[in-house]
Formats: C-alpha cells, sequence, structure tokens
C-alpha cells in the first residue's frame, strides 16, 4: 500500500499545531486536567505556594504615608470560608503562611481561630502574624502562643516624633515594642522586627536598641512604591515623598551591619517576590495586572496559573529560612518561662 509521506506530515504539523495552542488555552479555562497538561507539553514544573501571605484585611488603624495595602475595601470573609480557603494551599504544598493586613489585630478572636486552625488542623510548619504592634495584647500570646511560631511587630523609628511623622505613632509605639518582645520572650514565641527605611529614619542609628530587644530577625526593607496603592496624589497614599536611593538604603544597612539579625530588602527583592492573597482569597499579579480568581472558585493551581510572582527573587531574599520554633520551646506559654532566644 503507499504511503502519502507529503500528507503525513501534514497531518503530524497540524496535530503538533493543536496541540501547542490547546495548552495556552486549557489555563485559562475550566478543563480539569488544563493546566498539567499544559505545565507538561511546556515542560515546566508546577508553581507551589510554599510561603503566603494572607492579607485578609486592609483595614488599619494607622496612616503610614508610605503604606501599600492601602483600605481600598473593608471587606472581610466569615471564618467558615477563610479556613475551607486555607485548606486548599496546603494541600498544595504552603509550608508558611504569614497573616497581614492592614492591621490583623482589628480581628483578634478570627485571627486567633485561623492560626489556631492551620497550626493544628493544617500541620504547618511555620504561622506568623506582621502588626503595628498598637492592638498586640498579652492574653492573645498566652491563649495562642503554642501554635504561633513568630510575631513581626512594625517599627520604622526609635524616634516618636518620626513614628508620629511617618503616620504610624502615636507616641508610645517604642514602649509597646519592648512589652511585645517581653511577652515573646515570655510565652515563647520567635519575635522579629520589620523596619521601612524611608526618608525620614534613613540617618538614624537604631543600633543601640536592636542590641537590647535581640530580634531573631531584623527584616530592613527599603520603602517600596506601588502602582494603584501609593504611586500618586490620586491614591489613597503617596509614598513618593518618603523614597530614598538605593545608596542611602546602603548606608542605613552598613551603619547596622554589626547587627547578626538584620536581613536587608532592598526593592530589587521585594517588589515582586511575596505570593499575596488578598481579602478576597485571590492571588495578587506581583507585576499589577488583575489578581486571580478566588482559590475557592477555581483552585489553587489554576489561580497560581494566572498571576506572576517572582519565586527566584523569593528564594534569593532568603524567604526559605528556618522560620518553625525549635522543638523545645512549642507550646511554650505553658511553661510561662523566659526563653533566651
Ligand atoms: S501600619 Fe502597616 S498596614 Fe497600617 S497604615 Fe501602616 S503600613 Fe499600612
Amino acid at each position: 500500500m503507499a504511503v502519502d509521506i507529503t500528507g503525513l506530515i501534514q497531518l503530524l504539523m497540524g496535530l503538533t499545531i493543536c496541540l501547542y495552542i490547546t495548552s495556552l488555552v486549557y489555563p485559562l479555562t475550566d478543563f480539569p486536567f488544563g493546566i498539567p497538561f499544559s505545565n507538561l507539553l511546556h515542560g515546566r514544573k508546577p508553581k507551589v505556594p510554599v510561603s503566603v501571605n494572607y492579607h485578609f484585611t486592609s483595614r488599619c488603624n494607622k496612616t503610614c504615608g508610605f503604606c501599600f495595602h492601602t483600605a481600598t475595601t473593608s471587606h472581610i470573609e466569615d471564618l467558615p470560608t477563610q479556613k475551607r480557603a486555607l485548606r486548599l494551599p496546603a494541600q498544595s504544598g504552603m509550608r508558611k503562611i504569614n497573616f497581614a493586613g492592614g492591621e490583623p489585630f482589628l480581628y483578634p478572636k478570627p485571627l486567633g481561630a485561623m492560626v489556631d486552625y492551620c497550626k493544628r488542623e493544617l500541620g504547618l510548619e511555620s504561622v506568623s502574624i506582621v502588626t503595628n504592634g498598637s492592638l498586640v495584647k498579652e492574653s492573645f500570646l498566652r491563649q495562642h502562643a503554642g501554635q504561633l511560631d513568630i510575631l513581626a511587630v512594625s517599627c520604622d523609628s526609635f524616634n516618636e516624633q518620626t513614628n508620629i511623622a511617618i503616620g504610624r505613632g502615636s507616641g508610645d509605639q517604642v514602649k509597646k515594642l519592648y512589652e511585645i518582645a517581653g511577652w515573646c520572650r515570655r510565652y515563647g514565641v520567635m519575635f522579629k522586627v520589620n523596619t521601612v527605611v524611608n526618608k525620614l529614619n534613613a540617618a538614624e542609628d537604631m543600633n543601640e536598641h536592636i542590641a537590647v530587644l535581640q530580634p531573631f530577625r531584623w527584616k530592613c526593607f527599603q520603602v517600596l512604591i506601588v502602582q494603584g496603592e501609593n504611586d500618586s496624589e490620586e491614591t489613597l497614599r503617596n509614598g513618593h515623598k518618603f523614597t530614598i536611593g538605593n545608596g542611602e538604603f546602603e548606608q542605613f544597612c552598613e551603619r547596622h551591619r554589626a547587627q547578626e539579625s538584620l536581613v536587608p530588602e532592598p526593592n530589587r527583592l521585594m517588589a515582586k517576590s511575596y505570593l499575596i492573597l488578598d481579602g478576597y482569597l485571590r492571588f495578587l499579579d506581583r507585576t499589577g495586572k488583575q489578581p486571580s480568581r478566588p482559590i475557592l472558585e477555581v483552585g489553587v493551581e489554576r489561580a497560581l496559573a494566572s498571576v506572576y510572582w517572582d519565586e527566584d527573587a523569593f528564594v534569593e531574599r532568603g524567604g526559605l529560612y528556618d522560620w518553625a520554633k525549635p522543638e523545645a520551646e512549642k507550646g511554650g506559654c505553658a511553661r510561662g518561662e523566659e526563653l533566651d532566644w
């Protein structure tokens, strides 16, 4: 039987083109095997949401001039919905969750319930909260310390006038920071400090205070402008008056290089490396495009496939660090001892 070689080649080429187009279209559809199929054809590894920042509220009781998670909405999901949703990234490989805002302690009860759920039910390696500190109560730590690995408190200056000028202070932020550091030691929670280096604090020498507070990690961020959040007079905040150059940021880090806990985070590493779930349970696109659809509607894999975040920068900035409490400190609140972090 004669074989039509030309016809066969045309058929194969046609099939290849069809498969290629299909692999591009499938991630955008609800076809259940679309993403794995597309990844296979393109030789891509599936995205794993190893560390997720869940900004479950964008409401805040402070008014920092450079804030880039502004209260564009007051939407918040109810607790059962949040719990159902958080199970999904856990099933897809999430190992760490960080509750952020806005200010998470505006909702201490659901916050505490989610902390307990993520550690006890989902068994995450690390559960953390980042807060401006003003609403943290000792009773919260007493109740939830066993399930909380890290408490990160934002503090941009040890001069209260500077804190007030930034919009985060009300005259007692430094006192509260020391108080929280003490509670973290007492109840066995790893204490972290976050500082946004900006025009108003870039020249400050914080060595003395950081040496006394001894955070296990002192994250210093270069103030960041995010399109649509803090980039003009049209947005709720305009961070441009706080921005500093790379040189000023490096000088700040150089001045504090003796602090072993210092982790500098310039704009280059910060801008796109955080995987963020917003108050509607959607992943944010770190290039400013539309967020994903809610993970409860489309699942984690499809939501992740529709947004961009820089996984390489996440690793480069040290995103995978030793983020869980040592065994000895787990459940520390019951002992009430002072722990030497
Ligand atoms: S404390 Fe944080 S969330 Fe609140 S306004 Fe300041 S930067 Fe924004």
